[in-house]
């Protein structure tokens, strides 16, 4: 199954659909995070039939606007760990990111101001579907509705500023996640192997399988409910395979009018622009 958050731009709300060939099925649920959070038995609430729309004439919205968390693996593809410059890490390296950083998967990036080194980074995100804390393996797996793209986007500069990393990633409207939730039946589990790649401006810059990390989603998801409740709705961006412009020589980041593709087969991907224009305002909706 396949499910996404449209915004109803007329109506000026967002609801969650279901993908059905080449149309969206709408739900009674304002988004997929919602959905998710109605309890067991979403699957087949996910079912209902309803209002059609045509998926093209659709605008997507992060697949979950609204997650209690954005958690983040740093270094888990071990070709990655060796162009950073470092030890294969014996824990994930985690950090988070606020709700807002989130935008649609076909969104416009604006490239800020103040950072001159804005980088990308194709990720398989883990989308939990249910509460689950102190999860041992199999409860951890149990606990993953599936799967979406998203691309870490960082300000490598900022970033770089201090030890922690949060204030280069976590960028307002800068981490585009979606199409769509696929769920893990669709994917041959909760530890998928799935090509995983960024491309810029038409050129490959990352190429990897998702069978490459260091700490697979489900060992992820037992690690951090070891911490604290995971909800559902809830997204784990499980890092990044090697080839991020940062590590090039020399390095390369975004300008102007450059378009990201970041794609994961059976999933599918992200298109977004990036432009350097300052944002117009505050953000009022997903
Ligand atoms: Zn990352």
């Amino acid at each position: 199954m396949r499910l996404a958050t449209i915004r109803l731009t007329q109506e000026g709300r967002t609801a969650a659909a279901r993908i059905d060939g080449e149309d969206v099925v709408l739900l009674p649920f304002n988004d997929v995070g919602e959905l998710l959070s109605s309890g067991e038995g979403w699957q087949e609430r996910a079912l209902t039939e309803g209002r059609r729309e045509q998926l093209s004439n659709v605008r997507l919205a992060p697949v979950v606007p609204r997650p209690s968390k954005v958690l983040c693996v740093g270094l888990n593809y071990l070709r990655h760990v060796r162009e950073h410059g470092g030890d294969v890490p014996s824990y994930p390296s985690l950090f988070a990111k606020f709700f807002d950083a989130l935008t649609g998967p076909y969104d416009e990036i604006v490239l800020p101001a103040a950072s001159e080194c804005v980088d990308w980074e194709a990720e398989l995100v883990v989308v939990v579907g249910r509460s689950t804390r102190c999860a041992t393996l199999d409860e951890a797996e149990a606990a993953i509705a599936g799967f979406t793209v998203g691309n870490d986007v960082s300000m490598r500069d900022w970033q770089g500023r201090t030890s922690q990393w949060l204030q280069g990633k976590t960028w307002e409207a800068s981490s585009p996640v979606g199409p769509a939730l696929v769920t893990v039946d669709e994917l041959g589990g909760a530890r998928p192997d799935l090509a995983i790649s960024c491309v810029v401006d038409g050129e490959t810059m990352q190429e990897a399988r998702t069978t490459d990390l260091l700490f697979d989603p489900v060992e992820v998801v037992a690690y951090v409910s070891t911490i604290v409740t995971l909800r559902p709705g809830d997204l784990i961006f499980t890092g990044t395979p090697d080839g991020v412009g940062m590590a090039r020589t020399p390095p390369i980041f975004l300008h102007d009018g450059q378009v990201v593709v970041t794609r994961i087969e059976k999933i599918g991907q992200l298109v977004n622009r990036f432009l350097a224009r300052r944002p117009t305002g505050q953000r009022s909706d997903p």
